[in-house]
């Protein structure tokens, strides 16, 4: 199903839409209706339960914004960038990287020096998509993606608005070991909003500029911690290496993640690992795995902290998007954190036995650098200790030479005070690598959509419906009352209704027009089941009964409306609609699939 299709159907039930339509709209951000705020907060709660709980890991929120310094450190500020070219005509902006993309044979433009991918628009007499102007001889620019604003008044200081989650975590790595104990490994996750004025948003929710990112960090030590690579080794995964993506006919690779591992496909076990976990969550809330597979990164095109980078993709309307990213950060942000911020982001790391070490110091007489240095004398003490840990021998003779505050100094060797001791140390210090599994929500929630769109025929009628996991889909179950003048038929169904909902299902109620119209209703939005309350229901002596439908077969069985609230909480923790059947009175419909 094309892209515009899905926008136009999640528009229309009440999934997603543009924001701001009152105002002319604003380009790159979506709100969420009814249906699709459910659909997404339940993919949230899904990540959640697998990232989070079942990986024994820990949650936090973090502001959105953050004062410019984190950014500095972190590397956004200089290289977060995108290419933009102008159109000198119509001053419509474009991404250069994505225009080359579409006419040439290149599938990461990105990752080519903006000069390259001038010549490349000129080559290609590459044109304005907006109103046809040749951009030949146009510069390429480098556009920081970062929302730029201001903290407080007066002499405020540069904020910017978190380009990922994940700085929030990184910074706060101080206080979070301490919580962790100090203890390597230990993963924290967040979801929430990430910021990023793209230059230009398109395909719904596929490239906004407010999104949700659910994000783990997973923090090693890379020397001893290994991930659990037993638990996913033998599930299978369609793999796109960046060999195969550079031959004349590459292919994708069919294999195991343990296979992939042991033979070196992928690179680091810890990204295998969070592969493994990730494809078996896909396919639980419903990603259609014909459709999906992990790309990993071409050299070039990693992001300034990756040493390795595989991407989960999904097909829609035949492009491949990437929906999550799996980076082995190595310890590229917290060592740069160590470096800027004040506190200390390394863990102390204890030996099994205490280790016996020589240690070169210096003790340098203060009484004569000061006079000798002023101001530079403490420059020069500090270059004196440096030099010691480095290169003991340079104590050797009679002066020593040092670099400080720019000039070289001479020093004597007796007033540096250099001598050797034995110490015994009981541990180091060490900065822990990182591996990140993240995960754009919005991708997963528009990938869902697209994946779970179906058209059959069902009672000789044509329907479309979204084949969504009951545990994902917004509404859990709708209540429809056959007719709406009969008391006892009404009362039964608002009481049903109220027992579902106490019982914590989402359930819609529906008392308008024929019931095949409230059935298509229903399907159009992913609702699984769809209980009927009748006049066969409540006749008789015995207990009152009501009628279930399953969304994809239209099969149908009758039950008590006694027990029905804990089987539809048993089918939407993933039990199978079969066993109902099995046990229940069915009721015929007539389905043909398309
Ligand atoms: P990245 O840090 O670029 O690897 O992004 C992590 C994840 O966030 C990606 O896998 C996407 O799913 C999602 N993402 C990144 N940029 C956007 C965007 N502009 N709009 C929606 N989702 C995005």
């Amino acid at each position: 199903m094309a892209s515009e299709a899905i926008v136009e159907l999640a528009k229309r039930r009440g999934f997603f839409f543009g924001s701001n339509g009152a105002y002319g709209g604003t380009a790159g951000f979506y709100t969420f209706g009814p249906q699709g705020a459910a659909l997404k907060k339940n993919v949230e709660d899904a990540w959640r339960d697998r990232f989070t709980i079942r990986e024994g890991n820990r949650e936090i929120e973090a502001p959105t914004i953050m004062p410019e310094p984190v950014f500095e450190a972190s590397g956004h500020l200089d290289t977060f960038d995108d290419m933009l070219v102008e159109c000198p005509e119509c001053g419509e902006s474009h991404r250069a990287d994505h225009l080359v993309e579409a006419v040439t044979e290149i599938e990461d433009a990105e990752a080519l020096p903006g000069s390259e991918v001038e010549e490349l628009i000129a080559d290609n007499d590459i044109a304005c998509p907006s109103c046809g102007t040749a951009l030949a001889g146009v510069t390429v620019e480098d556009f920081n993606l970062m929302f730029a604003t201001d903290i407080g008044p007066g002499d405020a200081q540069p904020g910017y608005l978190r380009p990922e989650t994940a700085q929030g975590i990184f910074v706060e790595f101080p206080r979070l070991k301490e919580y962790a104990r100090g203890n390597l490994p230990f993963g924290i996750t967040q979801i929430g909003p990430a910021y990023r004025n793209e230059i230009s948003p398109r395909g719904g929710l596929l490239r906004l500029r407010e999104f949700t990112q659910a994000e783990l960090e997973q923090f090693i030590d890379p020397e001893e911690d290994e991930p659990p690579l037993d638990r996913v080794r033998d599930v299978s995964v369609r793999l796109y290496p960046a060999t195969e993506q550079q031959a004349e006919d590459g292919e994708y690779v069919e294999t195991t993640v343990g296979e992939a591992v042991d033979e070196g496909t992928i690179g680091s076990p810890w990204v295998g690992y969070y592969l493994g976990v990730a494809k078996r969550w896909y396919d639980r809330i419903g990603v259609d795995l014909d459709r999906f597979r992990f790309r990993q990164h071409l050299a070039g095109e990693r992001a300034h902290y990756a040493s390795d980078c595989w991407d989960a993709e999904s097909e829609v309307d035949g492009d491949w998007i990437e929906i999550a990213g799996f980076s082995y950060r190595a310890d590229y942000d917290l060592s740069k954190h160590d470096a800027h911020g004040d506190d200390a982001f390394t863990v102390f790391k204890r030996y099994d036995e205490p280790k016996t070490v020589e240690r070169a110091t210096v003790d340098p007489d203060m009484s004569v650098l000061g006079p000798e240095f002023g101001g530079d004398a403490a420059a020069v003490a500090e270059a004196l200790e440096t030099l010691a840990e480095r290169d003991p021998d340079a104590f050797d003779g009679e002066t020593v030479s040092v670099e400080a505050a720019g000039e070289t100094h001479e020093v004597d060797a007796d007033v540096a005070n250099f001598s050797v001791e034995t110490v015994t140390e009981n541990g180091e210090h060490l900065t822990p690598h990182v591996v990140e599994p993240s995960f754009g929500v919005g991708r997963t929630v528009q990938t869902l959509l697209a994946h779970a769109y179906s058209e059959d025929e069902v009672d000789g009628e044509e329907r479309t419906y979204l084949s969504l996991e009951p545990e994902v889909a917004p509404q859990d179950a709708a209540v429809f009352p056959l007719v709406t003048n009969d008391d006892r038929l009404t009362e039964l169904a608002d009481r049903v209704a109220t027992d579902l909902r106490e019982a914590g299902l989402a359930v819609a109620y529906d008392d308008s027009g024929s019931i095949g119209r409230r059935y298509r209703r229903q399907d159009e939005i992913g609702t699984p089941f769809c209980v009927t309350i009748d006049r066969d229901g409540i006749e008789g002596d015995g207990p009152e009964t009501v009628t279930v439908r399953e969304r994809d077969s239209a099969a149908q069985v009758r039950v008590p409306a006694e027990e029905l609230a804990e089987e539809l909480a048993a089918l939407r923790a993933g039990g199978e609609f079969d066993a109902l059947v099995d046990r229940y009175e069915t009721v015929a419909t007539d389905v043909e699939t398309n």
